[in-house]
C-alpha cells in the first residue's frame, strides 16, 4: 500500500516537473504597450520583471524617430538583452491617417527612415496597427497599393511588413461608398476591409498580425480566418477583454491550435482594460495562463 501511494507520489512528481519543463521552454511575447507608462517608470526594472514572469519575447510600441519613448531605440534594445528578451517587432503607424497620390511620397519616406532604424534593432517584423481612412471599396484598394509599397520598402530590410487590426477593418465598403458600415449591424452588404485587404496585398509584400480579440468584437471568427488564409496571418495578437481567459468569451484552444497548424509560432499578449491591479499585475495575470495552458507550446 505504501509503496503504491509512494510511487503515486512520484508520478504526481515527474508530472509537475514535466509541466515546468514544457512551460519553461515556452516562448511568450509581449506587446510592451499592455504596460503603459509602468514602463517607463523604470524600464530596466520593468524588463527584468517581465522576464522573470516568463515572457521571452517583445513587441515594441511608441517608436517616434528613433526613440521608443523617450529612450533611444539601440538603449533601449540593450535593456531588452540586458533582461534576457528579445525584441522581435515593433508597431509604427505613418503620420498620415489619409492616404492620396499627392502623400504618397511622404508616407514612403517614413517606411525607409522606419525600416532603416529597425533594421538595426534587428527585428524579425515591422507592424502598422492603425487603419487609414477608407470610405469606399477604391479608397480601401489605394490604401492596398500604399501597404505594398511601404511592403516593398521593408523589404528591402529583411523583414516584412505587416499589418494589425482592430475592430473597424470588420466593417463594410462599397464601391463608390460614402462611409464604411460597422460591423456591429444587421447591413451586411460590401465587403469587409479586412478582406480587401487580404485580396488586394501582394503576399510576398505584406504579412497579418491577427489581433483575435478586435476581431471578435468585429463580428468576426479567428479560426476561421485563419483556416481561410493559412499562409497570410503569420503573426497573432492574443488578447481578451481584460486578463487572458477571465472574460470566457475568447476560445484561445481553437485559436492556437489553427496557428500552430498553419506552422506558425509568435504571437504577442496585448492587455488594454484590466479590471483591477496595475498593468504588470495584469500583464502577469496573462503569461500565468499561457504558462498553465497545455494547449500553448
Ligand atoms: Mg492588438
Amino acid at each position: 500500500m505504501a509503496g503504491k501511494v509512494g510511487s503515486a507520489e512520484a508520478a504526481t512528481a515527474e508530472a509537475n516537473v514535466a509541466k515546468k519543463a514544457a512551460a519553461a521552454k515556452k516562448v511568450i511575447g509581449l506587446q510592451t504597450y499592455s504596460l503603459g507608462k509602468e514602463l517607463f517608470e523604470d524600464v530596466p526594472g520593468g524588463l527584468k520583471k517581465l522576464k522573470a514572469m516568463g515572457y521571452t519575447t517583445l513587441e515594441l510600441a511608441g517608436y517616434n524617430d528613433g526613440k521608443i519613448g523617450s529612450i533611444d531605440m539601440m538603449e533601449f534594445k540593450k535593456m531588452a538583452n540586458d533582461a534576457g528578451l528579445i525584441i522581435l517587432s515593433s508597431h509604427v503607424n505613418p503620420p498620415v491617417r489619409e492616404y492620396t497620390k499627392s502623400n504618397l511620397e511622404q508616407i514612403k519616406d517614413y517606411w525607409k527612415k522606419t525600416a532603416e532604424d529597425h533594421a538595426k534593432l534587428g527585428v524579425k517584423y515591422l507592424v502598422q496597427p492603425g487603419l487609414p481612412s477608407t470610405r469606399s471599396e477604391e479608397e480601401t484598394k489605394f490604401v492596398c497599393e500604399v501597404f505594398n509599397e511601404a511592403g516593398k520598402i521593408v523589404k528591402e530590410h529583411g523583414f516584412p511588413f505587416g499589418y494589425h487590426n482592430h475592430n473597424m477593418e470588420f466593417a463594410r465598403v462599397v464601391p463608390g461608398g460614402k462611409e464604411a458600415v460597422p460591423p456591429f449591424g444587421w447591413k451586411k452588404e460590401g465587403t469587409a476591409i479586412y478582406d480587401l485587404f487580404l485580396q488586394n496585398t501582394d503576399p510576398s509584400l505584406v504579412i497579418f498580425e491577427m489581433d483575435v480579440y478586435w476581431a471578435v468584437m468585429g463580428q468576426a471568427d479567428p479560426v476561421e480566418y485563419l483556416k481561410k488564409n493559412p499562409t497570410r496571418i503569420k503573426l497573432l495578437h492574443i488578447k481578451d477583454r481584460a486578463v487572458l481567459g477571465q472574460s470566457g468569451m475568447m476560445n484561445f484552444e481553437a485559436i492556437f491550435k489553427q496557428f500552430y497548424a498553419n506552422g506558425y509560432k509568435d504571437y504577442f499578449v496585448e492587455l488594454e482594460g484590466i479590471n483591477s491591479g496595475t498593468q504588470f499585475e495584469g500583464v502577469k495575470g496573462c503569461c500565468d495562463y499561457l504558462l498553465k495552458a497545455p494547449f500553448v507550446k
